[in-house]
């Protein structure tokens, strides 16, 4: 129960961090956008200990934590797949910040289900 809280302020500081890096480097607003997200994450860290907590198994099908990718003009998105059986890909759309499981390694071609945008795709045609 710990564990997992501390897992979510973790993560927080992490895109705190991140984010004061990021105003710097690139983009204050981009920076601001993590950065707001990494105060939230300790928000919920702080007031939720076990609901929004990771389980066991979930750190081992570890999962990408960040909420909304900056758009950067396409659409961004991130695409995690498990190194171990039974294979599964975890799809994170950049747009709307939806996260996806499916099963099987990464496909083709991927279109959001929340948003509709597609994400990408290789089919040569
Ligand atoms: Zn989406």
């Amino acid at each position: 129960m710990k564990n997992r809280r501390e897992n979510f302020l973790i993560s927080s500081i992490v895109l705190i961090v991140m984010g004061a890096l990021m105003s710097l480097a690139i983009d204050v607003i981009m920076g601001a956008i993590v950065g707001l997200s990494g105060i939230l994450c300790f928000i919920i860290g702080m007031s939720t200990s076990t609901e929004m907590g990771l389980s066991p198994e979930a750190v081992a099908n570890w999962k990408p934590s960040m909420g909304r990718l900056p758009d950067a003009g396409r659409f961004m998105y991130r695409v995690d797949v498990t190194m171990d059986e039974p294979i599964s890909s975890t799809i994170l759309c950049g747009p709307c910040g939806n996260l996806e499981s499916i099963d099987g390694p990464r496909p083709d071609h991927y279109t959001c289900s929340v948003c509709n945008r597609q994400l990408w795709s290789t089919e040569e045609e």
